[in-house]
């Protein structure tokens, strides 16, 4: 049976302090749950550190939200993959819809990004999903089947065997309104499918399939109990260690 994972993608939200703070109440409410869930914090680059020395020793992992796909040198404002793993991360979130929306991060680089994830250490989290515009016009499919092949077909099965994948329909994330546990279901099952095809049916059995997109503590039971549903990437709802951990609950 796969486990499930909770991943908190803190976005560009809380200080230092009200970083930690959260980190910490988190980080009390898994120790007294015991989840039978993986969970895992991503808070800004600056703050990574930080919270790695707050978590350590615990079963809570540490993502970083992005990162550069060049190895080092001359880019100033960029993070490596090496520097997120120096600081104590495992995880990488790659592909958000706000990083393809709002920085322009297509195809080719996000081939890239995973690539350098993987060769660093780090475990890619890889978020597709589609348009609202693009439901609407039954193309989620193919927009989710060409978001899989453009930025991780290049790989090996062994390779693919290390990214935990997200489905983010972009209609669903901050907008309060999610997918309802039948499309997830739809689209994690035809997830499941392409990297059956491409990979193997070992590992599309093996792999992680979050969903993401206004996952609160009132709908994830449901979503999680899809049998392709292997927990979430939550957003809003993980800035409230309350919140939070009654969607790890969920998941258990
Ligand atoms: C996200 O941005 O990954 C996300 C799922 O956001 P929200 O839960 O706020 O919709």
């Amino acid at each position: 049976m796969r486990q499930k994972t909770v991943a908190g993608n803190w976005k560009m939200n809380k200080t230092l302090p009200e970083g930690l703070e959260l980190a910490a109440a988190v980080l009390d409410g898994v120790k007294g749950l015991a989840p039978s869930a993986r969970v895992i914090l991503a808070p800004a680059f600056i703050h990574l550190q930080a919270v790695a020395a707050l978590l350590k020793g615990s079963p809570v992992g540490l993502a970083a939200q992005n990162c550069s796909p060049e190895e080092k040198g001359a880019f100033t404002g960029e993070v490596s993959a090496g520097m997120i793993r120096s600081c104590g991360a495992e995880y990488v979130i790659i592909g958000h819809s706000e990083r393809r929306a709002w920085f322009g991060e297509d195809g080719p680089l996000l081939q890239k990004k995973i690539t350098r994830a993987i060769s660093s250490h780090l475990v890619p989290i890889y978020c597709v999903g589609e348009t609202l515009e693009e439901r609407e016009a039954k193309r989620q499919f193919d927009v989710v089947q060409g978001q899989l092949q453009e930025a991780v077909f290049h790989l090996d099965p062994e390779q693919a065997g290390k990214i935990i994948f997200a489905y983010e329909p972009v209609w669903a994330i901050g907008t309060g309104r999610n997918a309802a546990a039948d499309q997830a279901q739809e689209m994690h099952s035809y997830i499941r499918t392409i990297l059956a095809k491409k990979f193997g049916a070992h590992l599309a059995a093996s792999a992680s399939i979050l969903y993401g997109g206004s996952c609160n503590p009132q709908n994830a039971a449901a979503l999680f109990a899809q049998p392709d549903v292997d927990g979430g990437l939550i957003g809003g709802a993980s800035l409230n260690a309350a919140d939070f951990l009654s969607i790890i609950k969920s998941a258990n």
